[in-house]
């Protein structure tokens, strides 16, 4: 485990409990973004519940993030960015690979602007693109 882990929690002032450690440094190890029922298993035996607290703590911080994929199922994945405490300004596109079913955070490709028409008010902005990732297609 990486020294480093207690302090990036300390930087959103969370308190480092081992759980909440362990929870970031899996999370940190992932090549792409994973459900909270992955999420669990990678850290088993531990409780469900406290991995979801853990998660959830973290996001409300501006560690972790979600995505809507489009398969009904939340992933979430570590901030790049410096994201703040309830508000994320990474809006990155994210990628579904059609063919080993991975999501990823495209931390370079920002969402564009929406306009909405006057009484419109948006709460959140996602941008899945399907297709297949850069492994898969060299597999290909
Ligand atoms: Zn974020
Ligand atoms: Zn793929
Ligand atoms: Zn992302």
């Amino acid at each position: 485990m990486s020294e480093e882990l207690p302090v990036i929690l300390e930087r959103k002032n969370i308190k480092p409990t081992a759980m909440r450690l362990l929870v970031l440094d899996f999370l940190m190890n992932q090549p792409s973004a994973i459900s909270l029922t992955d999420l669990e298993k990678g850290l088993e035996p531990c409780d469900r519940i406290t991995v979801y607290r853990a998660l959830k703590k973290f996001e409300e911080s501006g560690l972790v993030h979600h995505i809507d994929d489009g398969t009904g199922i939340t992933k979430y994945a570590f901030c790049a960015e410096e994201c703040n405490p309830g508000h994320h300004h990474d809006l990155h596109v994210h990628f579904f690979c059609n063919t080993c079913k991975q999501t990823s955070c495209l931390p370079k490709t920002q969402i564009p602007q929406v306009s909405l028409p006057e009484g419109f008010h948006k709460e959140e902005v996602s941008l899945v693109v399907k297709g297949t990732c850069n492994l898969c297609y060299t597999l290909q």
